[in-house]
């Protein structure tokens, strides 16, 4: 702390403990006034600005060093000054001591409660800034929280001290109006409980009422004004509860709820049920990698002591049949889609149309049904859920050579008798080191290309380097802080993409390009421009999922901010809730333990913060390790590499984040989500018994590090020192 903020708080502290230890209080006290209260009165008489400047000096004071009394010294005002005098100074001082009290917290403690608790604090302060006077006020005018503590809570936030001087004195004028009258009749009151009878703690609660009724109010008018240009379209009737646009992840789980809470629902998909997880994202990735995990065990079969008699090493007849890999590929998805199939949300309750579907207001929606019908439905609420397509760069030439995405490549490759022999991987992020890995398992030459430093940008920079040896070693020839620059055709006529690194130009011959640089939520096509619904990179929503208009809802990548399987069903959950019980409950969409993998190997696994997030936000972390090389199971697989980190608050253990690289990450990664998302700490993994010998032990190791660091020495050295005497 700087000498002038220990000036002040030294200030501070002495004049509250003077306060104690001169029992000054005493005069604070009922008792004290009822026994002075004719002393007082002549007094006020005789000097009335001097009493008065006096009451202000004391009552500013009082409240701006939070010391206990200032209720009695409101009854005093009104009894000595009458409710006039009483109420005028009360009210100012008040204010004023409370604004010293939140400008003193802030001065003295916001940094380092910030620096503690910046992602907390964040939060609190976005919502402040944008309900922070109502909330305040609601505050001053229900008295159940000390005003003290509320005076140095707001300071430890991002709320303006005006608005805190203003909506202070405002919303605490009832309160002391009425303890100010109470004290004219001090004559009658025998303790401080009688202010606070039934009928006076009713009257309060109104006041406190009154701005929570006043929000509802605005919220509807603003709501109406939205809706004003759409006011004639609205129907007196509508056909359905919801309906759902999208049936991905996020629309099937969205109208799963609706249906299950027994509601009109219709969800309308223009493509494949399943969406881009199971056509063309998770399902066939995951199914794709299993086959070019197996293709490098069977590589590597002698380590375990096997020896392959299908290998192939020199030119003769490769094991891998890559058409029977993608046969695989459409066989997994073939045994998926029954989960998200028609007939099974038709048996849901779901009613399911295939066809596009069109936003022509705001609670009407349009549909083209695959037999060229049209139809308009109308719903009270309706949830956008039309996902995210792949990015295609815009580099000059790859319009003409072409180029497979996410979206095409299980069909393009589809009946290919060899995976393509010299695969270009445009993109260094979980999607492109995923199928860069497994084309190099399944025997491409492949050259992945990355504009940035490093792979897999938002880990920690060891993790970037993790997957990059682990590439290296499967083949891939992995190019970072390399630009795209162009496509063309060589002059032997094969097809190069030419790129750039450290300002040398060189040309990457390829067979196959995919373009694997991001998703774009989708954001045209479906009537949301015409409606003038706000979007950015996603449509634009609150943490209700609510886009312009209140009863329009958007979940998963068309949502933002992630773009995973889990997040999209997990907003599902928050928007189809929201839309159909917003009117008695809502709830905020939570992300504060969204888990991440991806599954290149070794996977990559993350909960929580890791030590770049934690930097940027500045949050204090410590880091505990666990290395993968120890564990008993890691080394019977014949795979013991990598790590468990996980970063805690200091000197605690409540898990900030946690990083798992190695085998099996993602689903050690299950344990710390739990554990983070119900609050639990590292004991409780110490605590917790794990079967042996399983990869799971390894969180548990990684808790055991922790608590070792942490075990207290003086104590342990003192208990040494019995032992030793034990033994005589
Ligand atoms: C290669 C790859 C691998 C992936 N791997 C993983 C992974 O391992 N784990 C993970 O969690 N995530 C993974 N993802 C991401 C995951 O697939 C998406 O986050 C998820 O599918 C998003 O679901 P969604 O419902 O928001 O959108 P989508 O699944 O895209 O569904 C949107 C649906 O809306 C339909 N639609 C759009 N507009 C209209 C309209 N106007 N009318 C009717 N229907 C419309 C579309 O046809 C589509 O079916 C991967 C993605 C890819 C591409």
């Amino acid at each position: 702390m700087k000498t002038k903020k220990l000036a002040v708080l030294a200030l501070i502290v002495a004049l509250v403990v003077v306060f104690f230890a001169a029992d000054l209080g005493r005069y604070l006290s009922l008792e004290y006034l009822r026994q002075s209260q004719q002393a007082l009165a002549d007094g006020y008489a005789s000097h009335p600005w001097l009493a008065r400047g006096a009451f202000f000096v004391v009552y500013v004071a009082v409240a701006a060093l939070s010391l206990p009394g200032a209720a009695v010294l409101t009854l005093a005002g009104g009894a000595v000054m009458g409710f006039g005098w009483g109420l005028l100074l009360v009210s100012f001082a008040s204010s004023i001591g409370a604004t010293l009290a939140f400008l003193s917290a802030r001065y003295l403690l916001r940094d380092a409660v910030m620096q503690r608790m910046a992602q907390r604090m964040a939060g609190i302060n976005a919502g402040l800034a944008r309900d922070g006077a109502w909330y305040l006020l609601s505050l001053r005018l229900i008295p159940a929280i000390p005003f003290f503590v509320i005076n140095l809570a707001m300071g430890l936030t991002t709320l303006g001290a005006r608005t805190f001087y203003t909506v202070s004195q405002l919303g605490m004028l009832p309160g002391t109006a009425v303890y100010v009258l109470a004290g004219t009749q001090l004559g009658q009151l025998r303790s401080l409980s009688d202010v606070l009878s039934p009928s006076m703690l009713g009257a309060f609660v109104l006041l406190g009422l009154f701005p929570l009724v006043a929000k509802a109010a605005l919220g509807w008018l603003q709501q109406r004004k939205k809706l004003a240009p759409w006011a004639a379209q609205r129907p007196r009737q509508f056909d359905r509860n919801l309906i759902v646009i999208g049936g991905g992840a996020a629309g099937l789980v969205s109208a799963y709820i609706g249906a299950a809470l027994k509601a009109k629902v219709t969800l309308v998909e223009a493509h494949a049920m399943g969406g881009d997880c199971l056509n063309y994202g998770c399902v066939p990735s995951k199914a794709l990698i299993r086959s070019a995990k197996l293709a490098h065990q069977l590589q590597h079969a002698e380590r375990y002591g096997i020896h392959s008699t299908s290998r192939n090493n020199d030119g003769g007849q490769s094991p891998i049949s890559f058409k029977n890999v993608m046969a695989r590929v459409h066989a997994v998805i073939a045994a998926i889609a029954p989960h998200d199939s028609i007939e099974r949300y038709t048996a849901l309750g779901v009613e399911v149309l295939q066809g596009h579907a069109t936003l022509r207001t705001p609670w009407a929606v349009e549909v083209k049904l695959h037999d060229g019908s049209v139809q308009t439905l109308t719903a009270r609420s309706i949830i956008i859920a039309a996902g995210a397509a792949p990015i295609v760069p815009p580099l000059p030439g790859l319009a003409e050579l072409g180029c497979l995405t996410s979206d095409t490549l299980w069909s393009a490759l589809a009946d290919r008798e060899h995976a393509p022999r010299r695969l270009v991987v445009l993109g260094g992020g979980p999607i492109g080191c995923e199928l860069s890995q497994a084309f190099a398992r399944l025997g491409s030459q492949v050259i992945q290309v990355e504009m940035a430093p490093r792979l897999l940008l938002r880990e920690d920079p060891e993790v970037s380097e993790a997957v990059r040896a682990a590439l290296v070693a499967d083949g891939v020839s992995v190019r970072t802080s390399t630009r795209a620059l162009r496509c063309e055709k060589a002059a032997d006529g094969s097809k190069v993409l030419v790129v750039e690194h450290a300002g040398v130009q060189e040309q990457l011959p390829f067979d196959e390009l995919l373009c694997a640089v991001g998703r774009r939520a989708r954001l045209s096509g479906y009537g949301i421009e015409a409606l003038g619904i706000e979007t950015q990179a996603t449509v634009q929503t609150n943490e209700y999922l609510q886009t312009l208009y209140p009863h329009i809802y958007a979940a998963g990548d068309v949502a933002g901010p992630y773009q995973f399987t889990h997040t999209a069903a997990h907003q599902a959950w928050y928007a189809s809730v929201n839309a159909l019980l917003g009117d008695f409950k809502r709830f905020k969409a939570d992300y504060r333990c969204i888990p991440a993998v991806t599954f290149v190997d070794p996977e990559v696994a993350r909960v929580g913060l890791n030590e770049q997030d934690a930097r940027a936000a500045g949050i204090a972390y410590e880091v505990t390790h666990y290395g993968l090389d120890d564990l008993d199971r890691a080394l019977c697989d014949g795979e013991a590499h990598g790590w468990v980190k996980v970063l805690t608050v200091p000197g605690k253990d409540r898990i900030l984040g946690a990083t798992i690289v190695g085998s099996h990450a993602g689903e050690l990664l299950a344990e710390f989500t739990l554990a983070m998302t119900h609050g639990l700490g590292l004991n409780k993994i110490l605590g917790t018994v794990h079967p042996y010998p399983t990869w799971v032990e390894a969180n548990k190791y990684a808790a055991g590090n922790w608590k070792r660091a942490h075990a207290p020495q003086a104590a342990l050295r003192w208990l040494g020192r019995y032992f030793d005497w034990r033994r005589g």
